[in-house]
């Protein structure tokens, strides 16, 4: 057997400890005589299993009591519409573009009510975050909206925005789980688990309780109100077990590491490794505005695209796959997801290093 360096931004690399322990108990959960995949979600083995993700990711997070933690489907994207539904109450919603997704989110919104664009980094191709200290919002906004790590351009929000009161709600499908959060600041915090937390098909949704109502926009479907599964615990119907049991080891895993101080700090470690080299390579330069660099996603480019090919085609010989950037920006990117070993990402500068002596 032999494993690769996964650089993909999602689905993406998972610690090999919780794939180990899955593959061992495949055949046979705990001496129940069958797999996760195949066992009720009503017995009380998965119960056991559901409550203690919940448990532990409440931990992780220090989550307060009076939010709710929802596994959910759907993906990421669901959300764009799950949100509006339930939450526009007043039919208006402020959101800040800084990359495709949330300017999908914004698009989707649309559909229920009144969306305006408070800020936005289009201009310099999402390459920065914009000044949120002292935006127009909406006087009548139900919520202002961001994508808090832009996964396809490598930024992150290293300060959430001044939302003058109103509730935020933020994406943070690819920064999940990796540093600590104070989840009082927001009203809604969500995403899908396929980059840092477990495998696609789950997505996991944090609602402070006040928002989770059965006032939601009329023609709302049963499926798509978060009251639905707040009340259901999220066993209103069958849910991603066999994702939710995946999720819950990497807590369990996150846990051992230390938690998200801890985890943090690797991740500090390895973005600095990577950015360090690129900030005085001849041949790559990173893409973004350095103060607003995510720690989990790393584009950078050579400025001519057959050496960015040439390049991603001999990394991929080496070992070090899925490093193609997003076919919206081209050049290179390297996902360094919580799962992603210091190891993996020496290896790849020592690589880059080499390519850049042949290739300068
Ligand atoms: N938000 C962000 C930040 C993402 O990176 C992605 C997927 N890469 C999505 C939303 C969409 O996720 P999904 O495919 O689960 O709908």
């Amino acid at each position: 057997m032999s494993r690769v360096y996964n650089f993909s931004a999602g689905p993406a690399v998972l610690p090999e400890e919780v794939l180990k322990e899955a593959a061992a108990e495949m055949l046979d959960y705990k001496g129940c005589g069958m797999s996760v995949m195949e066992m009720s979600h009503r017995s009380s083995v998965f119960q056991e299993i559901i409550e203690t993700a919940e448990a532990d990711i409440r931990d992780l997070m220090q989550i307060p009591d009076n939010y709710k933690v929802l596994f959910l489907q759907g993906g990421a994207s669901q959300q764009f519409a799950m949100i509006p539904m339930n939450l526009m109450k007043n039919k208006v919603a402020d959101y800040i573009v800084t990359g495709q997704w949330a300017k999908k989110a914004a698009k989707e919104a649309e559909k229920y009510g009144e969306v305006h664009v408070v800020a936005s980094s289009e201009d310099k191709t999402f390459s920065y975050i914009p000044d949120c200290s002292d935006l127009d919002i909406s006087e009548d906004a139900d919520y202002v909206y961001i994508c808090e790590n832009n996964t396809i351009y490598g930024t992150k929000f290293k300060e959430l925005p001044n939302t003058k009161g109103k509730t935020l709600v933020a994406d943070v499908s690819s920064c999940f789980l990796s540093e600590p959060v104070d989840v009082s600041k927001y009203g809604v915090i969500y995403g899908g688990v396929q980059k840092n937390v477990g495998p696609a098909g789950v997505v996991i949704a944090i609602i402070r309780e006040d928002l989770i109502t059965d006032d939601v926009l009329e023609g709302t479907p049963t499926m798509l109100k978060y009251k639905t599964h707040a009340d259901a615990k999220s066993l209103y119907n069958t849910p991603p077990a066999y994702g939710i049991y995946i999720c819950g080891k990497v807590f369990k895993w996150l846990k051992k590491q230390g938690g998200l101080e801890a985890i943090k700090e690797r991740n500090e470690k390895k973005a600095e490794i990577l950015y360090d080299y690129l900030d005085e390579s001849k041949l790559f330069k990173g893409t973004v505005v350095p103060k607003d660099r995510s720690l989990m996603n790393v584009p950078f480019v050579t400025g001519d695209k057959d050496l960015d090919a040439k390049f991603v085609k001999e990394a991929k010989k080496a070992g070090f796959e899925n490093l193609k950037g997003h076919r919206s920006v081209g050049g290179m990117r390297a996902s360094i997801y919580n799962a992603m070993p210091i190891e993996g990402v020496e290896k790849l500068v020592e690589f880059m290093k080499a390519f850049e002596k042949e290739n300068l």
